[in-house]
């Protein structure tokens, strides 16, 4: 058989050598305690999880959802946005649900990229922003988030010639895997570059929930005017520990949630109309989940962020999300910390360049592995040291 050459155009997968190693030492019986993964340990609520069971029994949701949800999913969404960001939205315009966020990320650039087109995305940044405008035949643009710049793109530095074929803008605060927030000046800089240069600015925003230190995330929607040119994805997955149920949602300006819909409904049937349940009792049902949630991960941020710097890094507590991003001590590059910690102390730590090039010199540590596996992952880096 012939292969599609828009696979050629996938990056190869980089961590194939620490995947292979991994699962040797597993072989071989080895603990191997994992800081790769931000994928919530702690379970889905059980309100949630007895929505699920009731609504399992109902006949009507055993048959093919619409494509476009439940109409009191999309009015339970569009009711969370007014409480939550103060933001009102269309429930049947401007709301979307999606199997998880990651698939409409992937998707929305078949609503705007043809053949040539360009996204900008910044660099380090999640992998589907760039994987779904290359699928679609498009080019991503790498705008790097760099300290200097407060770890947001500088959309000014992005050059005329490219910025003529530029459709997309992609952002994400607070920021996987560099957990930067942004603020509303930031927003609207943004919207208003959007404007000037007509382009959908696609804000990934599945963190806004997980904040410590009382800080409180915003949504692009609340900047003025960025329902013309502005949607939002968020997720039910870090709010609500709901990575494996597979829900998400898109909202915002009308004309996108509407070619969504074209796409999607040409590509899916929906989302199980049991796990639509789920989610309207997630943001109907009590709230204090996420803050019981949120003071065990500022817990473990705050052990991780002193073994770390015990150990010689320059690590700082985040705002917000579910990640410590530091740097790498002198003399290593990211895949090579990755791949000493692995070996000697059978820890695993994400190397930054897998996000994009601007991520070397970088690793991301999540705060998703139980406290046992935490604290044994701590005791190990404890007794490491720099060796070059
Ligand atoms: C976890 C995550 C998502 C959410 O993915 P789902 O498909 O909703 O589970 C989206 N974007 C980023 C940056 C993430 O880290």
């Amino acid at each position: 058989m012939r292969l599609a050459k828009r696979l050629d155009l996938l990056p190869p997968y980089l961590f194939v050598e620490i995947s292979r190693k991994i699962a040797e030492k597993r072989a071989q019986g080895e603990r191997v305690v994992s800081f790769a993964i931000g994928d919530p340990d702690i379970p889905t609520p059980q309100h949630i999880i007895d929505r699920l069971c009731q609504a399992a029994q109902v006949p009507t949701n055993h048959r093919y959802p619409e494509t476009d949800g439940l109409p009191q999913l999309r009015q339970a969404i569009a009711r969370w946005y007014e409480g939550r960001f103060g933001v009102t939205l269309d429930p049947d315009k401007e709301v979307m649900p999606l199997i998880g966020s990651k698939e409409g990320i992937a998707h929305a650039a078949l609503c705007f990229i043809d053949a040539g087109d360009v996204a900008l995305v910044p660099d380090p940044s999640y992998p589907p922003f760039r994987m779904g405008t290359l699928l679609a035949g498009g080019q991503p643009h790498y705008m790097p988030l760099t300290e200097e710049n407060s770890v947001l793109p500088d959309l000014d530095a992005v050059p005329p010639p490219v910025l003529q074929r530029a459709k997309m803008l992609w952002i994400n605060y607070p920021n996987n895997p560099t957990a930067a927030v942004a603020g509303m000046d930031f927003f609207e800089k943004a919207v208003s570059f959007a404007k000037k240069h007509d382009l959908v600015l696609c804000h990934d925003a599945p963190y806004t929930e997980v904040a410590f230190d009382n800080y409180r995330p915003v949504s692009l929607l609340q900047a003025p005017g960025a329902m013309d040119v502005g949607i939002e994805f968020h997720s039910w997955s870090k709010s609500y520990n709901m990575t494996g149920w597979r829900i998400g949602m898109l909202v915002g300006n009308a004309d996108a949630v509407h070619a969504m819909m074209q796409v999607k409904s040409n590509i899916d049937s929906g989302i199980p109309q049991a796990v639509q349940e789920m989610a309207i009792a997630a943001l109907e049902g009590p709230q204090e989940c996420i803050a019981e949630h949120n003071a065990v991960y500022q817990r473990r941020r705050d052990r991780l962020i002193e073994v770390l710097n015990q150990a010689g890094f320059k690590a700082q507590p985040p705002k917000a999300s579910l990640y410590i991003w530091t740097r790498v001590p002198a003399g290593y590059t990211s895949v090579s910390l990755a791949t000493e910690m692995l070996e000697k102390l059978a820890v695993v730590v994400t190397p930054g360049v897998g996000y994009g090039d601007a991520g070397e010199g970088y690793i991301r540590l999540s705060l998703t592995l139980s406290d046992d596996d935490l604290e044994e992952g701590l005791k190990r880096l404890s007794g490491w040291r720099p060796s070059l």
